[in-house]
């Protein structure tokens, strides 16, 4: 048997929650805000801040983005040819006469221009939305809907194929930019060509004063649960973004980070943009989707050292299995996070045991533009929980009360639903076009998440569930993540989702779906081991009742089990918006 806990450190003198608890004492968002805008404060600017910082400066030749094309071409845009050609965008908007508070949307695969133009906009003080390109037409236009684009870039073929035929049902979408993938894009009707805009344009962009509060990125939820949200957020999340790089993230100045996620979701632009180029290190772009050998590759061969990616990922890597990963090296990786979904206590183990380094499991969300619960380096890491809550972040357990407030639970380890003190910088301003909705998410000064969670005597905390996912068996509440995770522990097993199913005698019982390793076949045989594993793992109450086999379970774009998914397809209920399904139009 492991031991439960991963430790950091083999001085026993060495309090780590000492260390950490002093950290967070002498923390405070004023001393981030004079460290990174000094006497600028009023006239915040993520793209200024993240890139001009460095142009002018020692770091001006480092390699601030790294491109890595799926035919192999590498493209590298140091620190001042990022300002240059950011200041250049900045200017070609200016030059279509658009400014500050006018929404722009960048639909494209993670190539430079997407990059140039995200940052780029945030310079002219525009409101931005990179969107997933993998998206169909019809996503692609309710979001623009939504979010009253006036200017979309994208590139010639994405044009062609998704939106051209929508573009007069988006009334606000006044001009369109062009990438074109072999030269200039200047055949097509309507639109214009980047290279040539970028080419007109002036060098040098005035500064526009854009200042803590105003908007600056608008991001839609993964649909996880319903329909996609519209997250405001403003220039001032710059603080959390800079001060996470640093807490949960580790970056050092000769780093070389990779960040697996899409900018279509928020960690991709985050962490994907924002923060390491706040830190002045280097980031990996990978192009092409996932690959188990090329991903290995590039951690051994771009010498990443803090890399971040998510739960989807990592199980994959471990479906791949160990021989695959023996047979590359990677001696510059010193830290790897993890978000997006509870990370179950074996890939923290297998990070560990295949790679050398621990996985340390972070929790945010789309609302909170930042990280705020996480694993960090300095910390003991215990497998299951997403750690400890970060300098500057005050978390909760609550409980909602009955007419409307809640109650804060302080006995450990009991359930209840995970509320931050609000007030951090990076925290949503709103939902797009649903005021009410947004209200309904605070009461008094806290931040409710949607999020079940308990937190241990020594402050660490453990998601149950999503509110909407948790289980009512016979008087128990089951959090679907602790029998998924107790499944996953089969060597058989690759991925878990797990629902409750309606039964008139116990309310709901547990259906767990699963689906199998490399090699492995589903049989009769195999479903009664793996409902008497559970049983062993979890007691009757708490182990499925069902187990039935997925060649793969339904998963958003950004890597998420959709369990409400797994729900309306086993009742045979309608699938609600499934915009962000993998492999969905
Ligand atoms: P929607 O709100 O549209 O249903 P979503 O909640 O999946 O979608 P995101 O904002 O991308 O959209 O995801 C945040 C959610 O992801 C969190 O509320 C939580 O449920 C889950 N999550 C993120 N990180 C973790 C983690 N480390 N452990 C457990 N759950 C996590
Ligand atoms: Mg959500």
């Amino acid at each position: 048997m492991r031991e439960a806990i991963i430790r950091k450190s083999v001085d026993p003198t060495r309090d780590a929650l000492a260390g950490w608890a002093a950290l967070r004492a002498g923390f405070s968002w004023q001393q981030v805000r004079d460290e990174l805008c000094g006497a600028d404060a009023g006239r915040m600017n993520i793209a200024r801040l993240a890139v001009d910082r460095h142009a002018s400066g020692p770091r001006a030749r480092r390699t601030a983005l790294r491109f890595l094309a799926g035919d192999g071409a590498v493209t590298e845009l140091d620190y001042a040819e990022l300002k240059r050609q950011t200041d250049r965008f900045a200017n070609a908007l200016g030059a279509l006469g658009l400014g500050r508070g006018d929404r722009v949307f960048v639909l494209a695969g993670r190539i430079p221009a997407l990059y140039v133009a995200v940052l780029g906009s945030l310079k002219a003080g525009c409101v931005v939305t990179p969107l997933f390109s993998a998206f169909g037409p019809e996503p692609i236009a309710t979001r623009m809907r939504i979010g009253q684009a006036r200017l979309l870039v994208t590139t010639e073929t994405l044009y062609r194929r998704k939106v051209e035929a929508l573009r007069a049902g988006l009334p606000p979408l006044e001009q369109v930019v062009l990438v074109g993938e072999r030269g200039a894009a200047t055949a097509v009707p309507g639109t214009r060509d980047y290279a040539t805009l970028m080419r007109e344009a002036g060098d040098v962009a005035p500064t526009v004063a854009t200042g803590p509060d105003d908007i600056a990125l608008l991001h839609f939820t993964s649909g996880t649960t319903g329909t996609p949200k519209g997250a405001i957020h403003v220039h001032e999340a710059v603080l959390t973004h800079y001060a996470t790089g640093r807490h949960a993230l580790d970056l050092h100045d000769d780093d070389v980070f990779w960040c697996t996620a899409d900018p279509g979701w928020v960690t991709g632009t985050s962490y994907g943009i924002v923060a390491p180029l706040l830190h002045g290190v280097t980031s990996i772009v990978d192009e092409a989707e996932f690959d188990a050998e090329r991903w290995y590759r590039i951690l051994q061969d771009q010498r990443v050292s803090v890399w971040y990616t998510a739960p989807t990922a990592i199980r994959m890597l471990m479906k791949a299995g160990p021989e695959l990963a023996r047979a590359y090296r990677h001696p510059a990786l010193r830290f790897v996070a993890s978000v997006g979904e509870p990370l179950n206590p074996e890939a923290v183990w297998w990070g560990q045991e295949v790679l050398g380094r621990p996985i340390h499991d972070n929790w945010w969300q789309t609302e909170t533009g930042g990280i705020m619960i996480a694993n960090t380096p300095a910390l003991d890491i215990k497998p299951g929980s997403m750690g400890l809550p970060l300098p500057g972040v005050e978390a909760q357990i609550v409980r909602r009360v009955e007419g409307g407030g809640v109650e804060v639970v302080d006995a450990p380890d009991t359930e209840g639903e995970l509320a931050l003190r609000a007030g951090w910088p990076a925290m949503f301003r709103g939902y797009l076009g649903q005021d009410e909705r947004y209200r309904k998410c605070f009461a008094g000064d806290l931040y409710l998440s949607g999020d079940l969670a308990r937190r241990d005597a020594d402050g660490y905390y453990w998601f149950v569930g999503r509110a909407d996912d948790v289980i009512k068996s016979a008087g128990h509440l089951i959090g679907p993540f602790e029998v998924e995770s107790a499944l996953i522990e089969h060597p058989a097993v690759a991925e878990a989702g797990v629902i409750g199913k309606p039964d008139p005698v116990v309310g709901e019982v547990v259906k767990a779906f699963v689906s199998l390793k490399k090699g492995v076949e589903p049989s009769e045989a195999l479903r009664l081991e793996l409902l008497g594993h559970a049983r062993k793992r979890l007691g009757a109450a708490v182990a499925p009742k069902e187990i039935a086999f997925l060649a793969v379970l339904p998963r958003t774009r950004s890597g998420k089990i959709m369990r409400r998914l797994l729900k309306a397809r086993e009742l045979g209920l309608p699938e609600g918006d499934t915009s962000t399904l993998e492999g969905g139009a």
